[in-house]
């Protein structure tokens, strides 16, 4: 439906069981508490196109509250098509998955609002640690404000950041991140009085 101002309303309902999705004013992520399905909202065409959603269980057990953050996780695979730097062609390859050598992996990028610094870090941080864990359905999900397609382009900023921060000068780059299977997975953190945010999957501050 269109209200007056020309702005579409979405009924935010589960397209599966027919559930009120329980959703914050900002959020496009939807997770429905009932039949655990999830749903991304399409904005261009005021869709709600399904996407898997889960929460990882804690590696790191602390005795502290949890609060889930979500982030978008892609199977990515790091193409270099051309890089120009000043340097050696050392450094041409990624870094980004922990290893010098690995361009396959999973790309993971905060889908919640937080500085672009702690977005860098936290994707980063998750990238190059490849972890492993094990997931389930859950209650409910929120603050998942940032689409699919935000995602990607902090990949690319996430990307360039570590490109830029090689020590030879990079003059130009042309690549492809080969970025498929959008998924949602809520990563537990603890709130640790005095010391901030931890997460239960690296037991990393922030
Ligand atoms: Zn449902």
């Amino acid at each position: 439906m269109t209200d007056h101002s020309g702005l579409r309303l979405v009924a935010l309902k589960c397209q599966k069981c027919g559930s009120l999705l329980n959703a914050d004013t900002k959020d496009i992520v939807f997770y429905c508490g009932n039949c655990d399905s999830g749903f991304e909202l399409i904005n261009e065409k005021d869709e709600l196109v399904p996407v898997n959603i889960d929460f990882a269980i804690p590696v790191k057990k602390m005795n502290a509250e949890v609060v889930y953050y979500p982030f978008w996780v892609f199977d990515a695979n790091i193409k270099i098509i051309s890089r120009d730097a000043a340097g050696s062609i050392t450094g041409f390859i990624m870094n980004i998955f922990g290893k010098e050598d690995k361009n396959v992996g999973k790309f993971y990028i905060p889908a919640f609002e937080t500085p672009l610094e702690n977005l860098r870090k936290l994707g980063l941080e998750f990238s190059k640690a490849q972890p492993e864990f094990e997931v389930i359905k859950k209650g409910k999900l929120k603050g998942c404000t940032y689409s699919s397609k935000d995602a990607m382009k902090f990949a690319d900023f996430i990307f360039l950041s570590i490109e830029a921060a090689k020590s030879d000068t990079l003059r130009s780059i042309s690549y492809d991140l080969g970025l498929s299977s959008p998924k949602v997975i809520a990563i537990p953190f603890y709130k640790v009085s005095g010391s901030g945010l931890v997460d239960g999957i690296m037991g990393n501050q922030y």
